[in-house]
């Protein structure tokens, strides 16, 4: 597994901050976050999460949840 989900009741889209914005889209350097049209972020693409939990780290609100289990290897032997 890796990013799980994010937990829009959770989110307050950050409204204490002074720059508009999601911090944990901003953390992702491989773009697996977008924002919808409300400005709260959403899973876009989990298949290039990599599993670095700088998302979750840096949502105030815990709303982002993100596993470390790995998935078994398919080894060919
Ligand atoms: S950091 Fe957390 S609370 Fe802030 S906008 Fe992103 S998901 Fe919402
Ligand atoms: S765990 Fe890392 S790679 Fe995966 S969505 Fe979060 S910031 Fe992006």
């Amino acid at each position: 597994m890796a990013i799980n989900r994010i937990n829009r009741d959770l989110c307050d889209k950050c409204k204490l901050r002074e720059k508009k914005g999601c911090p944990t889209a901003e953390s992702c350097s491989v773009d697996v976050i977008r924002l919808d049209a409300e400005g709260k972020p959403y899973i876009a693409y989990p298949e290039d999460c990599h599993i670095c939990f700088l998302c979750s780290r840096d949502c105030p609100m815990g709303a982002v949840e993100v596993s470390g289990m790995i998935p078994s290897l398919a080894l060919p032997y």
